[in-house]
């Protein structure tokens, strides 16, 4: 597939999702469902029983159920799509050999240092702790019954642990969305077509390519009805749990805004100390790639801009910038990575999920999985955190507690994805002599 074909298809999705004023909409669904919920919720005693603002929600809540489910159907195909393609472009075997062992380890190690920020501020901050335990046992005997954990570290030898990542079964792996195998399968096919004559592995690449576009278009759909699918759900939430459900989200942005600015003050010490770069040329640099990634809420989309910051204002050589951007783009996503684990630590306080020491370590190496598995386009950080979720016993439609404010914080992580894809390549200017 000519590559300016899928770049504009690519184009059209992500113009759809950021114009159209979608993030007001949101805004409005949000408050207007938090506003008819509370006065369906027999808690707030609008003058509804129980059984009547069940049936009500469960109406209501339905445009959030199709949105869910489509973003659930199309994530696995999205992931597998989207790390086959990046792999198999990026170059020779050799020139992946050189680089990317010392990238991948690169970016596997700032996504780690993403998480724990995101982990400490959150169990500091309890953001969901002030959430009535009582009022969400209700709520969980009603319609939302937490999902059995898919996987568990639990009574696992460590050498258990590592070959559970080898997917020896990807159809059920993807059944079971087991986000870390999915990644590592795809992974594997991309390393093994590099190696392979381009003829040879053309139909699979075109096919990959032709699936990542089709289920950009669905996603794309999705978003177009996720106001209603936040009224939706924000009322049926507002109705199981009341209103201290919603006052909690605000310490949540705090911590999740919180934790990015941290990373940003790290990558500042990351490119002077490993990349030789002064904080104020970096800045200065790569401000024109953060504005677009703010803006458009999509490292893909902001990779050309990247691309040409890094070589003309941060001096990188062209080899190491046009490997490291979109390879980054693909699969570095720190500011993902850390608002996947602070949203996933605030439901499980919400939702009164206990986490042991073990799961904490299983929710971090399932969250760098899932941030190299989450595609760079507008939105779709929230869209793994759901099998995230499932993962830990989180019920997936917590989501929707979160979603009204994702606009914004989409903006924020992409900014920061975009700036670790840079910081990386003044670094890798170093390390690749
Ligand atoms: N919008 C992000 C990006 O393109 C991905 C996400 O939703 O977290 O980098």
């Amino acid at each position: 597939m000519p590559a300016s074909n899928r770049e504009k298809a690519i184009k059209t999705t992500n113009q759809a999702i950021i114009h159209d004023k979608l993030w007001l909409k949101i805004l409005i669904g949000l408050a207007l469902g938090i506003a008819i919920g509370f006065w369906l919720s027999p808690l707030a005693g609008g003058g509804f029983t129980e059984a009547q603002a069940a049936k009500y929600g469960e109406w209501i809540g339905l445009p959030g159920v199709i949105f869910l489910g489509l973003l659930q159907m199309v994530v696995v195909p999205l992931i597998i799509c989207s790390i086959i393609t990046g792999i198999a472009d990026s170059g020779s075997m050799d020139f992946v050999k050189r680089i990317g062992g010392r990238a991948i380890l690169y970016f596997v190690g700032t996504t780690c240092i993403a998480i724990t920020i995101g982990m400490l501020l959150t169990n500091w901050l309890q953001p969901g702790a002030n959430v009535d335990p009582a009022l969400i046992e209700n709520a969980m005997g009603g319609a939302n019954t937490a999902p059995e954990p898919v996987q568990t570290l639990e009574n696992l030898t460590i050498p258990q642990r590592i070959a559970n990542m080898i997917p020896t079964n990807f159809t059920k792996a993807q059944f079971e969305k087991d986000m870390l195998q999915i990644v590592i399968g795809s992974i594997l096919v991309g390393l093994a077509m590099l190696g392979l004559s381009k003829s040879s592995v053309a139909p699979l690449i075109n096919l990959c390519k032709s699936g990542q576009i089709v289920t950009m278009r669905i996603i794309g759909w999705a978003m177009q009805i996720a106001p209603y699918a936040v009224f939706g759900l924000m009322a049926q939430i507002v109705i199981q749990l009341g209103f201290e459900a919603i006052t909690s989200v605000g310490l949540y942005v705090v911590c999740v805004l919180g934790g990015l600015l941290a990373m940003g003050i790290a990558y500042l010490l990351i490119a002077s100390i490993f990349g030789g770069t002064s904080p104020l040329t970096f800045l200065r640099g790569i401000r024109e790639a953060q504005i677009i990634a703010f803006s458009t809420s999509s490292s893909a989309a902001t990779m050309p801009v990247s691309i040409a910051v890094a070589e003309e204002k941060l001096k990188i050589r062209p080899e190491i910038a046009r490997f490291t951007i979109p390879l980054g783009a693909t699969i570095n996503m720190d500011g993902t990575a850390l608002y996947q684990a602070v949203a996933a630590i605030f439901l499980t306080q919400v939702f009164n999920v206990d986490l042991s020491l073990n799961e904490m370590v299983l929710l971090l190496i399932t969250t760098v999985g899932a941030s190299i598995g989450t595609p760079a386009m507008p939105g779709v950080g929230i869209v793994v955190l759901a099998t995230i979720l499932m993962g830990i016993g989180v019920p997936p439609e917590g989501i929707a507690l979160i979603l009204g404010v994702d606009r914004l914080l989409d903006m924020c992580r992409t900014t920061i994805n975009v700036t670790g894809d840079l910081t990386a390549t003044t670094v890798m200017q170093k390390w690749i002599k």
